[in-house]
């Protein structure tokens, strides 16, 4: 039987193809799992589809229960699609199940990941006739989730939804309208979480994958440079465009961070908008995280840095590092690759070790970061730790015992690394890019206000130069210090602010 929550609120299908806790690869994953919380937690009625992917934890998957099972063409392709459902937190979750696309080992990189997302979209799409849900508005994430306003305009403006359950769906909606289950009716808005990957594949997938001729691809803006595009697409169609920072949503629609969409972004800035991420501060907590030897909080300030030392010691003698409270620790956690300013790293580390400080890196990624770390490490172990992997423990460890945290990225759409930085207490350097620019306040030696130290070109001196300054703050004046830590740390880092931003966006379409 049809359930009706909350009032009065937009009915919404937020899709996308990972969700923690049942998978994550990046940021994408922590949205997916934490924004819909909030806005359910807010009075929001938001559901989210995703993939039944194998790695889900066997836990979740005993919890999911059948909604449906039904067959659908993908162009030529007559494809099995079932719906399992389970609720998490307060949020309803589909899983969209076919064990061909979906029971690998992984999320993303297979071959046929633009097949993978061509069937999730129109799966999502198939899926309303048989939901026992509603929704007025797909909220779409990133490349894998693109093609939904293209197949919406292709093959459905015109089709009914909700059929099967017609008879179990009330006449009217929460505020006596009648409910309209034209698929014409259905708002979209996408999120771009990374421009980087847009899904670019050949032209050919047009008629044999996806189901459209030249002319219906073209009139959906998929076609680009000989190229078919899935995320342009989107970008053409959407009603709305989010990205996850204000500042991000300014840099893109210029030709440095473009990434050749710029155009688009240019001519629909009317609606674009940047809101911010926030994070599961209920997970992400130094209070009661499990993965720390010893515990604060901001509301018990006279604690925080006997604490803090606490885990500082136990992380210096986990990696090995000189135990000594008086070592700054500088460190990196990200992964290992240009976007990262990484470049800027390896052009000052040399000089930068040559201070009395300690280095912390945990990341994985490309060859020539991994070498130039792990023989850092080598040469001088007792100041240089390079942890290659993944591990979200340690990484907990890291941004409650270290000192600074680098984030010197090229670009930079949110970040959640700075930002987790300073709910734990640690002090972000980060150069003023996307998100980056956003949340850090950058230290004013004047009046003492401040988050943290940021630089504004992509200059490896201009990273040296502030990594310095950071450490004559340390060394000179750590009242000042102190205080600039427990200014980081009072900032609220909820989901609350911007998850009302999206509902106030959700109304809009409505
Ligand atoms: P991106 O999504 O571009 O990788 P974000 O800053 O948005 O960057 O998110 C990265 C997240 O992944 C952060 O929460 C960071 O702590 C975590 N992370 C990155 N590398 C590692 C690692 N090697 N081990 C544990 N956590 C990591």
């Amino acid at each position: 039987m049809t359930t009706i929550k909350n009032e009065g609120s937009p009915r919404v299908l937020f899709a996308a193809f990972e969700a923690v806790p049942f998978a994550k690869t990046g940021g994408l994953g922590d949205v997916a799992g934490s924004l819909p919380k909030t806005l359910v937690q807010n009075g929001a009625d938001v559901r989210v589809i995703m993939p039944k992917l194998q790695d889900i934890p066997e836990k979740y998957k005993k919890q999911m229960t059948h909604v449906a099972d039904f067959y659908f063409y993908l162009a030529w392709r007559n494809l099995y699609c079932g719906i399992e459902t389970l609720e998490l937190n307060g949020v309803t979750f589909y899983f969209i199940d076919n064990e061909y696309y979906f029971k690998r080992s992984g999320v993303y990189g297979f071959g046929d990941d633009s097949e993978r997302a061509a069937f999730f979209a129109k799966a999502v799409l198939e899926s309303l006739r048989y939901l026992d849900f509603c929704p007025q508005i797909i909220h779409c994430n990133d490349w894998h989730t693109s093609l939904i306003p293209s197949f919406l305009k292709i093959f459905y403006q015109d089709c009914i939804m909700g059929s099967a359950l017609a008879d179990e769906l009330p006449a009217n909606d929460e505020n006596g309208k009648p409910y309209d289950r034209a698929y014409r009716s259905l708002r979209t808005v996408f999120t771009v979480h990374n421009l980087k990957f847009q899904g670019v594949f050949s032209p050919y997938l047009a008629i044999d994958t996806l189901g459209f001729n030249m002319e219906e691809a073209d009139s959906c803006g998929l076609m680009h440079n000989n190229a078919i595009n899935f995320m342009r697409g989107a970008l053409c169609l959407s009603d709305r465009l989010t990205t996850v920072s204000p500042t991000y949503a300014g840099e893109i629609c210029t030709d440095f961070y473009g990434e050749d969409c710029q155009d688009i972004f240019r001519y629909r800035n009317g609606v674009l908008s940047g809101i911010m991420n926030g994070i599961d501060t209920s997970v992400l907590d130094p209070e009661t995280d499990p993965n720390l030897p010893a515990h604060y909080s901001i509301d018990d300030p006279e604690h925080i840095f006997p604490e803090k030392g606490k885990v500082k010691a136990a992380l210096q003698e986990r990696l090995g590092l000189e135990v000594n409270p008086d070592k700054p620790i500088y460190a990196i956690i990200s992964r290992l690759t240009d976007q990262k300013g990484l470049d800027l790293v390896l052009g000052i580390i040399d000089e930068f070790m040559q201070l009395d400080v300690q280095f912390v890196v945990l990341g994985v990624g490309e060859h020539k970061y991994e070498e130039k770390f792990r023989q850092m490490g080598e040469f001088m172990p007792s100041k240089f730790a390079a942890a290659l992997y993944f591990d979200e423990g340690l990484s907990r460890m890291i941004y409650a015992g270290a000192d600074f945290i680098l984030v010197p990225s090229l670009f930079e759409p949110c970040g959640l690394t700075q930002i987790t930085a300073m709910r734990y207490g640690s002090l972000p350097i980060v150069r003023e890019t996307g998100g980056l620019k956003d949340s850090v306040i950058p230290y004013n030696r004047f009046d003492g206000s401040g988050t943290g130290f940021s630089f504004a070109n992509y200059n490896a001196h201009e990273l040296l130069f502030k990594m310095k300054d950071a450490l004559d703050l340390y060394t000179n004046d750590r009242v000042a210090f102190n205080q600039l830590i427990l200014q980081a740390m009072a900032v609220d880092y909820s989901w609350n602010a911007s998850a009302a931003k999206y509902a106030e966006l959700y109304k809009e379409l409505i």
